[in-house]
């Protein structure tokens, strides 16, 4: 994949960049090895201060970092900056608490004093996506520097300029030259940086072979890692839900993105006595979006970030539809432009065997289930290699606690979108990943925690 800029609503092609040689990429990480040196003895007080000067860029240039992603991957505006706002918020969470997070630990032991303290590993390699091309970046860096870590982000090809924005950030914000740099490189120049012995362990947000290669390379090389990947949330209604509610957010949870989201709600599992009634009203909402110029506030759902997606999503509805599903809303690309635009999609009738019933559609596509009793919900949410989110529509505290311990997912959402906040873990088991971002794990992913025994 070459490096560059291509307007997804357009599919103009704005800017190309020359991945950096290996000359270049070593040079970056002695220099990151430099900054570690000194960074790592910075005290927690030094370290908040820069992540709150991160979050004052942000929110001056909020309009402009927005409009870099809107134009890069073709979310729109107004979700952009959104995405800005929560940055802003990551960055001042861990310079509120991240002392607090990070504070030795006393432990009662046979010693005179004994406790455990978290020291910083060094150099933190972060592979991340194009679909949250600001957030994912942040959630990563603001506790991993607030730990006194260095970083090296290797964004996706397709939003260089957003990534080289956010080196700016740290830059601009007093981080010393070294702490976070951006390597445009490509996919395949990943594994020797991981290899090297300056790099001490990685992050990945994306696709399972994207994680598997990183976590194969970390593995032979004993390395930290924390992924991050898939995901085929189930969106459980019950018969006591308020359905209307259930429906509206039920939209804003699968369209997020333009559809391309990790925890968007992505299989419909609804009981069969309400189950006609929830269809009516999700066809009413999703067909109440509007399609079009990202850029327009009124705009709720832009294009596909790179053609590849349109084609992908295209051949996996006909693939369901091939298999025996039944489409009752969208099902084909948006030919008017030469932007990247699909439709709001739902298909129903999803047989088992249909090999689209395990898999993940990242687009606006939604796949409606009928089930005849909670086990039976509950036992098709956990049928998926998958385990993410979840979120979980019933009026009943029994249900609500039942559906708590069952459903295999790093998230339950009970009445609620799945999402991410600061405050809370965020990861996923199964073949969505391992490790947490965010909260007190999140900080605890990458540090050395050291115990400390004195007699
Ligand atoms: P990819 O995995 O292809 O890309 C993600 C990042 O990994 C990019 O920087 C990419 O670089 C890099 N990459 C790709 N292949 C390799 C490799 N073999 N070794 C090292 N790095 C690699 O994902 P997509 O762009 O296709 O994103 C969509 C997928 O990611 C979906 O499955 C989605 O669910 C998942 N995802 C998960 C999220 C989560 O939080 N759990 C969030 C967002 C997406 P390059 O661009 O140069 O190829």
């Amino acid at each position: 994949m070459t490096i560059s800029t291509i307007n997804p609503a357009t599919g103009e092609l704005l800017k190309t960049f020359t991945p950096l040689s290996n000359e270049e990429i070593s040079a970056k990480i002695h220099l990151a090895q430099q900054a570690f040196e000194t960074y790592r003895h910075t005290n927690f007080q030094q370290r908040s201060h820069l992540l709150e000067s991160c979050a004052d860029i942000l929110k001056q240039g909020k309009a402009d970092f927005a409009k870099l992603m809107t134009l890069e991957m073709g979310k729109t505006y107004k979700s952009a900056v959104a995405e800005v706002e929560k940055c802003l918020l990551v960055c001042n969470y861990y310079a509120e608490n991240g002392a607090e997070f990070l504070s030795d630990k006393t432990v009662q032991t046979d010693a005179s004093q004994s406790f455990v303290r978290y020291q910083p590993l060094g150099i933190i390699l972060a592979v991340m996506p194009w679909n949250f091309p600001f957030w994912q970046v942040f959630r990563f860096a603001a506790p991993a520097l607030m730990a006194g870590n260095v970083a090296l982000l290797k964004h996706a090809s397709n939003v260089p300029q957003c990534a080289l924005a956010i080196e700016e950030i740290f830059h601009k914000a007093g981080f010393a030259n070294g702490i976070f740099q951006t390597l445009l490189i490509g996919a395949n120049q990943v594994s020797p940086l991981i290899a090297d012995q300056r790099v001490k362990a990685a992050t990945l947000t994306g696709s399972e072979p994207a994680g598997i290669s990183l976590a194969a390379t970390s593995g032979m090389h004993i390395k930290k890692t924390v992924l991050e990947l898939g995901g085929s949330d189930p969106f459980i209604v019950l018969s006591s839900a308020n359905l209307k509610a259930a429906a509206v957010t039920g939209t804003t949870s699968r369209m997020l993105n333009n559809g391309q989201s990790c925890i968007a709600a992505k299989r419909f599992i609804v009981i069969d006595s309400i189950a006609d009634e929830f269809e009516k009203l999700l066809i009413e909402e999703f067909q109440a979006l509007k399609i079009g110029d990202p850029m327009l506030p009124e705009t709720d759902i832009g294009p596909l970030a790179t053609n590849k997606i349109l084609e992908d999503i295209d051949q996996k509805v006909q693939k369901a539809i091939n298999a025996g599903a039944k489409l009752v809303l969208g099902g084909k690309p948006i030919q008017n432009n030469s932007g990247n635009y699909y439709p709001p999609t739902l298909i129903v009738d999803i047989l088992p065997e249909n090999p689209v019933a395990r898999e993940e559609f990242f687009g606006p596509v939604g796949m409606l289930f009928r089930v005849p009793d909670i086990d039976t919900a509950i036992q098709l949410a956990n049928d998926t290699p998958f385990g993410l989110g979840a979120s979980a529509w019933t009026n009943d505290p029994q249900e609500q606690q039942y559906l708590i311990n069952e459903i295999e997912a790093g998230a339950v959402f009970i009445n609620g979108i799945v999402k991410s906040d600061p405050r809370m873990p965020f990861g996923g088991v199964k073949r969505s990943g391992y490790g947490r971002e965010l909260s007190i794990q999140g900080i605890h992913e990458f540090v050395n925690v050291k115990t400390i025994w004195v007699k």
